[in-house]
């Protein structure tokens, strides 16, 4: 079987870990820039994009040695079919959208045309939160990617996980990339986690610049984790693709509809797994959980049609 993969694990350059939306101070968030970078980076994150309402945040002066900022924005607009608004994140654009932001009138395709003639990427945000279905996402196009886990709608609402709403897209023929994010707010609530360092992309990338961060994401060279780590993709001359990590509980090769295959640690953790495909399956995803309920997901793999 052929496949097709953009894949990381076999690219040149390193590894950066960062998280690509999250609010501070300048709209809904509770922490300045200042506080959210000394968050991040102690943390052991290499970029930070902080995503604003309304505003691209001014974060000159914030970077240091080893700490990437990437500017962005978020804003929301349009109605969905229940009626609610369309988040989308702006990363990598450096002027305010020219959008008027919770503008339920405004076509929400206008505003990712918009991102991509500026060289921003857009990135549909926490689609299940939302409350948009299939039919929202595929009524828009050229976005570049989809959240696929949100920490701050996990923490807050339990609804952070959007994987089936991304696979409806895919088995309906769309090729989105797949992003963790934080989405970080820092809502002040009794026993609520904070909701910062919870999420990630893991970038390949040759050196740490927003030129080549947002390169590497743009082609797709990076995947996306609560904890885990993927340590190889490999596909083989027959198609069978064979995944090293961290040891996790579970390996999962997720493809609808109705088909992929899940693995099960016995004894010892799983490392390790191959899956060679199953007969009537568009694409192939990767998702492996660890004993602590951590997730990493690769970006699809595709099938030769
Ligand atoms: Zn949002
Ligand atoms: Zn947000």
């Amino acid at each position: 079987m052929k496949r097709h993969f953009v894949n990381p694990f076999k690219a040149p350059g390193n590894w950066y870990k960062g998280n690509v939306h999250a609010h501070t101070t300048m709209s809904d968030g509770t922490r300045t820039p200042e506080t959210l970078v000394d968050i991040y980076r102690e943390a052991g994150y290499d970029f930070l994009s902080v995503t604003d309402h309304s505003v691209v945040a001014d974060t000159g002066g914030l970077e240091s040695p080893g700490f990437l900022l990437v500017p962005g924005e978020e804003i929301c607009v349009g109605r969905s079919h229940a009626g609610t608004l369309y988040h989308i994140v702006a990363l990598g654009v450096e002027e305010t959208l020219p959008f008027t932001d919770f503008d339920r009138e405004l076509d929400p395709q206008r505003v990712v045309d918009h991102i991509n003639e500026v060289g921003g990427i857009p990135i549909l945000a926490h689609p299940y939160w939302s409350g948009l279905n299939h039919r929202d996402m595929m009524a828009l196009e050229r976005y570049h990617g989809v959240e696929i886990y949100n920490t701050s709608c996990e923490y807050e609402r339990n609804t952070g996980v959007s994987a089936s709403h991304i696979d409806g897209v895919i088995v309906a023929g769309r090729r989105p990339w797949i992003y963790a994010t934080d989405d970080h707010h820092g809502a002040d609530r009794p026993n609520l986690p904070l909701d910062a360092c919870g999420a990630w992309i893991s970038v390949k990338s040759k050196d740490l610049t927003v030129e080549s961060i947002m390169e590497s994401i743009r082609r797709g060279l990076f995947y996306s984790s609560t904890g885990p780590e993927i340590k190889s993709i490999g596909i083989d001359g027959d198609g069978v693709i064979g995944v090293e990590c961290s040891p996790v509980k579970t390996i999962s090769f997720i493809s609808t509809p109705s088909l992929g295959m899940k693995f099960y640690a016995e004894d010892t953790p799983l490392t390790h797994a191959s899956y060679p495909g199953r007969s009537g399956e568009t694409y192939v995803r990767v998702e492996i959980t660890d004993y602590d309920g951590r997730t990493a997901w690769s970006n699809p793999i595709y099938n030769a049609v």
